[in-house]
């Protein structure tokens, strides 16, 4: 029997699993372009098709290390009951982060009200799957969905995730409309708090680095995505300077690897710190298993095994498995 690494499961605390098909398309000059195929493939999406692609997908993220996902859904309701069974066929835990869409997008993905998008929620929470909320972004969720989705998540104690800052044109258009840069209209509706995870918040700057580090809210980091869809570098000096706490996701599934993504928010901080070790190895495995954890509302999650005999650990040091994994290995040394 070869020996093995146990170590807690890595949580993946932001993916759409849908876009796990734009892998390899390349045409597209921008975000919002890239955007416009996106919705092209999101309008095509049945619940059978959702049922069936979702479960190849989720076996990738078991396959990978991730035990757990936060599914953070916007295409309908009926592709969402097929998504939480898909990840029951393929054995990971899925939180089902079901989205707001009050205005954008596609229309027959948008709820008409606030109240019915709640009514989803309950929905999908009575049929027992694990949920939370998500108001999309301040792009897709007017002010008052924004204020009812806050107050219905410190009253029900769920977690709320919401994108923001991933892009400067959703900065300059939240300005333009309410005045206030989008974490700052999120903190004014009572979204953020200990319970809110922020998806990118690439362009967040000191002001809104300040009221997440106030609130206890957390960031998810998606660098592979990030770095495919040109979005920026996140602002780690913030957010490691005032404590932030940090967490990951496949977001577009580009790429599904958990190492992959710690690798590339330590090296990011390396390239811009100008130093080594920016963020201690132990603290960079804690980002990949129990934040997202702990942004998904879970207390359990399974562990999974890294197999110390595989070419990319052999003739490492026992004590230098963990920054080995990191700085080493891809996602296939877990069996
Ligand atoms: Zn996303």
């Amino acid at each position: 029997m070869p020996a093995r690494l146990t170590l807690p499961g890595f949580v993946n605390t932001h993916s759409h699993a849908f876009q796990r098909a734009l892998r390899g398309k390349t045409e597209g000059g921008d975000f919002w372009s890239w955007r416009e195929s996106m919705l092209d493939l999101a309008g095509g999406l049945t619940p059978g098709h959702v049922r069936e692609s979702y479960v190849e997908t989720y076996r990738e993220m078991r396959a990978a290390g991730y035990t757990a996902v936060g599914e953070f859904h916007y295409v309908g309701l009926a592709e969402a009951h097929a998504a939480v069974e898909a990840a029951h066929e393929a054995g990971i835990e899925l939180v089902l982060l079901l989205s707001a869409y009050g205005r954008g997008g596609i229309d027959r993905f948008r709820q008409a009200s606030v109240a019915e998008y709640l009514e989803q929620v309950e929905e999908l929470a009575g049929a027992g799957a694990r949920v939370g909320l998500a108001p999309h972004s301040v792009r897709a969720c007017p002010r008052e969905w924004l204020e009812e989705i806050g107050a219905y998540a410190a009253r029900e104690d769920l977690v709320l995730h919401v994108h923001a800052d991933e892009q400067p044109r959703e900065i300059e258009e939240c300005l333009a409309e309410h005045g206030l840069r989008p974490i700052e209209l999120l903190a004014e509706t009572g979204c953020l708090g200990p319970r809110t995870t922020i998806v990118h918040g690439t362009h967040a700057d000191p002001r809104e680095l300040d009221l997440l580090a106030e609130s206890g809210a957390r960031v998810c980091l998606c660098p592979a995505t990030e770095a495919n869809l040109g979005d920026g570098f996140p602002p780690l000096e913030g957010l490691l300077g005032r404590d932030i706490p940090l967490c990951v996701g496949s977001d577009s599934n580009v790429r599904i690897d958990p190492l992959e993504e710690l690798r590339e928010i330590e090296g990011t901080a390396r390239r811009q710190q100008l130093r080594r070790n920016v963020i201690a190895v132990e603290a960079l495995l804690e980002i990949g298993s129990g934040g997202g954890a702990a942004a998904l509302g879970l207390d359990e999650w399974q562990d999974v095994e890294a197999d110390l005999g595989h070419p990319s650990l052999r003739g490492v040091d026992p004590g230098d498995v963990p920054a080995a994994l990191v700085h080493g290995c891809a996602a296939d040394v877990f069996v």
